[in-house]
């Protein structure tokens, strides 16, 4: 094992907490954010209403500041990332309310510029490096899948068959005991492959909706990628999936101000989020009995979920003062679960 880094860390939940910094036009906005330690320390304060018990002391195990470049993130994702390539089950999910840069996080602004990656085609162009490094002893196969959760239905965002074919049986149990999706499968070789893959998959991701980003921040969207590597002088295999997590956004909805369609994604999205909660605090506590059932998003990440498994959630916030009350929420969230 050449990266035993992954093994020695506490525990198998890790908690990041990446802050998006003003964006231009916001210069003048009050920020919440009072102090960030260099270890994992944050301090939130509501500006708006000062007192002694406006501070709030949160610890992770990592804190980005608003300066922290996609790169400087994903060298602190990197060992878990390539802990896949050893056999082991990542999952890698950002958590926050819409526009606190989750798909900046995992995906990034713009894919046409390397230096704008998110952490999901860095991890990939990683894998696809090292398995290249290595191939005179083992031989990697790498595949891919997509699929969206909107309102407890999965969805193969890869699917030739167009974006809206429902999955029926959406799982299916693979040779080494993992339940996947039963999303078509697309065998990858280079970053360039990805890349392709996944322009399609957002292209699909955005049929039926009036605006993109509308429908995304309502869906969860998984990539999926599986890593199969065999030893070429004992044939030994070794098998390892990851996980990478673009969710809803986690914002609370006033459901007096909601009907219809838009109340019934809210509360999709609140039940689904809350499994999510439940399952990790259940693995935290390490209970016997974990909830995987309680939503389609935890049965679909169930196999990157405890067990050997290694999961890191980025808990994305807006740092502007009119978020507080969504801030607080989104922390109190990663406070159970870590
Ligand atoms: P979400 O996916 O959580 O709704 P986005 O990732 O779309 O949020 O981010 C909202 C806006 O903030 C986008 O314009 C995005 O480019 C910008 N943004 C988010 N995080 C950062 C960051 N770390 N640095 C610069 N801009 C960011
Ligand atoms: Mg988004």
């Amino acid at each position: 094992r050449l990266y035993n880094e992954v093994q020695d860390l506490k525990g198998n939940i890790r908690v990041y907490c990446r802050i998006r910094p003003f964006l231009p036009g916001q210069s003048k906005k009050r920020t919440t954010v009072e102090y960030i330690g260099e270890n994992g320390e944050l301090v939130i304060s509501n500006p708006s209403k000062p007192g002694k018990d406006s501070h709030r002391l949160f610890k992770f195990n990592k804190v980005f500041a608003p300066a922290a470049t996609q790169e400087e993130v994903f060298l602190d994702t990197q060992p878990l990332i390539r802990s896949v390539l050893d056999g082991y089950n990542v999952c890698i999910f950002a958590y926050g309310q819409t526009g606190s840069g989750k798909t900046f996080t995992m995906s990034g602004p713009n894919i046409s510029s390397k230096e704008d990656w998110g952490v999901n085609y860095r991890a990939l162009n990683d894998l696809f490096q090292i398995s290249q490094h290595r191939k005179s002893s083992i031989s990697y196969e790498v595949g891919v899948q997509m699929v969206e959760i909107y309102n407890e239905q999965v969805r193969d965002l890869l699917s030739s068959d167009g974006p809206h074919k429902r999955l029926g049986i959406w799982s299916t149990t693979q040779p080494n005991g993992l339940a996947v999706p039963d999303a078509s499968m697309h065998a990858v070789t280079s970053t360039e492959d990805v890349l392709e893959l996944m322009n399609i998959g957002l292209m699909n991701r955005a049929v039926g909706a009036t605006v993109l980003n509308e429908r995304s921040s309502r869906s969860h969207s998984v990539l999926t990628v599986h890593v199969h590597g065999m030893d070429l002088k004992t044939s030994a295999v070794l098998r390892g999936n990851l996980h990478l997590v673009d969710l809803a956004g986690s914002e609370r909805v006033d459901r007096s101000e909601v009907i219809g369609e838009r109340l019934r994604e809210a509360q999709h999205i609140n039940k689904s989020l809350s499994a999510l909660g439940d399952v990790i605090f259940s693995l935290s506590q390490k209970s016997q009995h974990v909830p995987f059932r309680n939503s389609k998003l935890t049965q679909v990440l169930q196999s990157s979920l405890g067990g050997q498994a290694k999961t890191l959630m980025f808990v994305q916030l807006n740092p502007d003062v009119d978020s507080y009350s969504e801030t607080i929420s989104t922390l109190k969230f990663a406070e159970r679960v870590s």
